[in-house]
């Protein structure tokens, strides 16, 4: 049978289909295939600490799964204690004074993303998205109806926006900025001068920022991470801040986060995922009490070691003819650029892109890394630091060694 019901075109939605598959993901399981072929690969593509959860966030959710009331549902938008402890914790790291009403638990911080886009936007509404973003970012937008509006920042600049490019970018259309400090991908972490100024740009002209502030404990040197509705207090009706355990505590599995807004938007994205979701595992949100009540010694001891890595990593690449590498201040990430390969020629092939030469690098030398076209910048890698010294060291090696032999 043929018909509109039928057709090729008509079976994924135009809205789904049009999403485009994660890179990060993509490039991780190539890799993981060829490790599970028995190759020696160096994986520098994932987004999560290599450390365990804290014994004490374990023994939490342990004991959570032998109390019958967390085998029943609960509250779609989170237990009342997490949410309170939330806002208790949000207070204590950046100073945001936010009620527990005012916090959404949803299942990890992309799951609050998603749901703070398709709360705030109506179809034709624009993002401002600084780039390098983060690759689910225009994703999300678009499947809640928004478009997505690239500003691209390079590496002279740190990856560091300015005022006057989301000026430049700004349109009566323009609804939204996406705010992403310390960044995934790039580690830049805006100072607390440019937090500031672009709080009072989006309040003088009435635009919303979602702040996703999962890294903000993540931060080297000077460095400091500044939540821009504390910078800018007048911004707290019209922000939205997402975060989550998951790397902060080495909770990447657990899929437990948030967002924290204005009452009304916190109700409707509640409304939302009472639809969607429901509410997030219980033993999981227990887990996540007790990781947020908890200290911040686990996270003190992982930055120490991803500072060690990180100035590692970043004087390596910076040591590889055609590559450059401003040093990131936050997050795990170095982001170079690799611009000064295209063109050349490496193995008998023409380096015509980044993600034709991420390819190669994984195929020569198995090393993964992920290519800038999956945040918005051909002409880069994303290398995460969050792996051991050894493996880093040998990875990087092994790069260098190939991209010298580029003419
Ligand atoms: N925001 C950023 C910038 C991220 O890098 C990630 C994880 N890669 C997330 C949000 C979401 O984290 P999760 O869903 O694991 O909590």
């Amino acid at each position: 049978m043929t018909g509109p019901q039928t057709s090729p075109a008509r079976r994924i939605s135009a809205r789904v289909g049009g999403i485009a598959e994660s890179a990060t993901l993509a490039v991780d399981a190539k890799a993981k295939a060829k490790k599970a072929a028995g190759e020696d690969v160096v994986g520098f593509g994932a987004g999560e600490p290599d450390f365990p959860t804290p014994p004490a966030i374990v023994a939490a959710a342990e004991k959570a799964c032998s109390d019958p009331k967390n085998h029943r549902y609960t509250p779609a938008g989170g237990l009342p204690e997490l949410k309170a402890a939330i806002a208790e914790k949000t207070k204590r790291d950046s100073g945001f004074d936010v009620s527990a009403a005012q916090v959404l638990v949803t299942n990890g911080g992309k799951q609050a993303v998603y749901e703070a886009f398709a709360t705030l936007l109506d179809p034709g509404d624009e993002v401002l998205l600084p780039a390098p973003y983060w690759t689910t970012y225009p994703e999300a937008i678009r499947l809640a109806g928004g478009v997505p509006v690239d500003v691209v920042t390079t590496e002279d600049a740190g990856y560091c926006v300015t005022v006057e490019q989301l000026e430049a970018a700004r349109t009566p259309r323009t609804k939204v900025l996406l705010w992403c400090s310390p960044s995934n991908p790039t580690g830049a972490v805006a100072s607390p001068e440019l937090v500031e100024a672009v709080g009072r740009w989006a309040v003088e002209h009435g635009i919303w920022v979602v702040a996703d502030e999962i890294y903000e404990h993540l931060v080297y040197g000077d460095a400091e991470h500044v939540s821009m509705p504390v910078a800018v207090p007048e911004l707290a009706d019209t922000c939205v801040v997402v975060n989550g355990v998951a790397k902060t505590y080495a909770m990447t599995g657990w899929r437990v986060g948030w967002l924290i807004g204005p009452a009304d938007v916190v109700k409707a994205a509640t409304n939302l995922q009472s639809h969607a979701t429901s509410n997030v595992s219980n033993v999981a949100q227990v887990a996540a009490l007790e990781a947020v009540r908890g200290d911040l010694s686990a996270v003190a001891d992982m930055r120490s070691a991803f500072d060690r890595r990180r100035r590692t990593m970043v004087r390596m690449l910076n040591e590889i003819p055609g590559v450059t590498c401003p040093e990131p201040e936050g997050a795990f990430y170095c982001y170079p650029s690799v611009k000064g390969l295209l063109g050349k020629t490496l193995r008998g092939k023409v380096i015509e892109s980044s993600a034709q030469l991420a390819e190669l690098v994984l195929d020569e030398v198995g090393v993964a890394v992920v290519p800038g076209e999956a945040f918005g910048t051909p002409g880069y890698f994303r290398l995460s630091y969050a792996l051991g010294d050894e493996d880093l060291e040998k990875g990087v090696s092994r790069l260098a060694a190939l991209l010298a032999e580029a003419r």
